[in-house]
């Protein structure tokens, strides 16, 4: 599924194999934009849970009095 991305897509510079950057214009490689929104992602879940954790917190708090 990893498809090998040979140059860029912003200058056409051949990428070395495995590359996060372009060497000549620096754009990020498709392989790394993805690695990036993946990042993204986890973040947004681990913060989710937090809020989620903290409203839990609070419901239980409102509801012993
Ligand atoms: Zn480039």
């Amino acid at each position: 599924m990893d498809n090998v991305q040979a140059a860029c897509d912003n200058c056409g510079k051949e990428l070395i194999a495995g590359a996060a950057y372009c060497e000549r214009c620096g754009a990020r490689t498709r392989r790394a934009r993805r690695l990036v929104r993946l990042a993204i992602r986890v973040e947004l879940v681990f913060f989710l849970a937090v809020v989620a954790m903290v409203a839990a917190f609070v419901w239980v708090y409102a509801f012993q009095k």
